[in-house]
């Protein structure tokens, strides 16, 4: 299949629809990132690349960041991770608080914020300390992508903790439940600062390649996970990748992917390849407009899904 022709198709086509949305402006360092803007980046087993739009340009991953950390904890803990956060669609906004409260301070799933802040904190508990956990988290995602020297934007994070509140209050009520184990403030911040890395789509397509086989990556040969515990991280990408548009995605993409509020998605199609996409105005549940849109016409063109 001829990708590149494919993505130059895909590029035109979404060219009237990249100024619709909004950029994620309750983060305002991300305010700042103008709209327009779009990179998409497929990548196949051999580390072969395709790419299209400003494929060289860095965004902030944000909820992408919790891909990662959730490889990390479940490998580290396992099924007690459970105990802690559920793996069920929430059906409401990525920083929604009552179902926190009806649900006992027991996160959804790993993907809503609350789910990724009791992520992080069981992480700190295992690694012992908070600057230990980032490095973890760091090499981790350095590892995967291959790259070094992939880092986060102290900016953003400083960003993010000074417009902290919400966050801080979804912690802060898992505490009241006993669901958190660690320094509120300490926590989040780290939380932050792993929402905080940039990458380009070229660095993200790649970082994403090992769950698209089974936890090894196909290029380097390095296993990072088992086929197991790959399965179960992209069947959650598939029902929770999204916020509350997790079956809408599904529905109209079919693929396991997850969103960030930087306009970033990530995506795989087992045992082929990872893509990630990149336009920074979101839709009203803070997916990627035009990010979303270029995956369902990918998937329309190449016939490629899981179903
Ligand atoms: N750091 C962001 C937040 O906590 C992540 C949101 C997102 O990408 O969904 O609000």
């Amino acid at each position: 299949m001829n990708y590149q022709a494919i993505l130059d198709e895909i590029y035109d086509e979404v060219q009237p629809e990249l100024h619709k949305g909004k950029v994620a402006d309750y983060i305002p360092a991300l305010a700042e990132v103008g709209k327009g803007q779009f990179a998409m980046t497929v990548t196949l087993d051999n580390g072969q690349v395709f790419s299209v739009g400003d494929s060289g340009k860095q965004f902030s991953i944000q909820s992408i960041s919790k891909v990662f950390t959730f490889t990390l904890a479940l490998d580290v803990y396992s099924r007690e991770l459970y105990k802690r956060v559920g793996v069920e669609p929430s059906g409401n906004p990525f920083n929604s608080l009552v179902q926190l409260e009806y649900e006992n301070g027991i996160p959804r799933n790993p993907f809503i914020n609350a789910g990724a802040i009791a992520i992080t904190d069981a992480l700190i508990s295992y690694y012992r300390d908070e600057y230990m956990t980032l490095e973890v988290i760091m090499n981790f995602v350095r590892e995967i992508s291959n790259n070094p020297k992939l880092s986060f934007d102290p900016l953003v994070a400083n960003s993010e903790m000074e417009h902290g509140d919400r966050n801080l209050a979804l912690a802060r009520l898992m505490k009241s439940f006993g669901n958190f184990e660690n320094d509120v403030l300490g926590t989040v911040f780290t939380y932050f600062k792993h929402c905080s890395i940039t990458m380009n789509t070229e660095e993200l397509s790649r970082a994403m390649l090992f769950l698209a086989f089974g936890g090894t990556d196909p290029v380097s040969q390095k296993q990072f996970i088992t086929p197991s515990q790959t399965k179960r991280i992209n069947a959650v990408m598939l029902t929770c990748g999204h916020y509350d548009a997790s079956g809408e995605f599904a529905y109209h993409v079919g693929l396991p992917a997850k969103s960030g509020v930087g306009g970033g998605i990530a995506a795989i199609v087992p045992g082929k390849m990872s893509i990630a996409v990149w336009s920074p105005a979101l839709n009203r549940y803070g997916n990627s407009h035009a990010g979303t849109l270029a995956l369902e016409k990918f998937t329309t063109k190449t016939g490629l899904s899981i179903f």
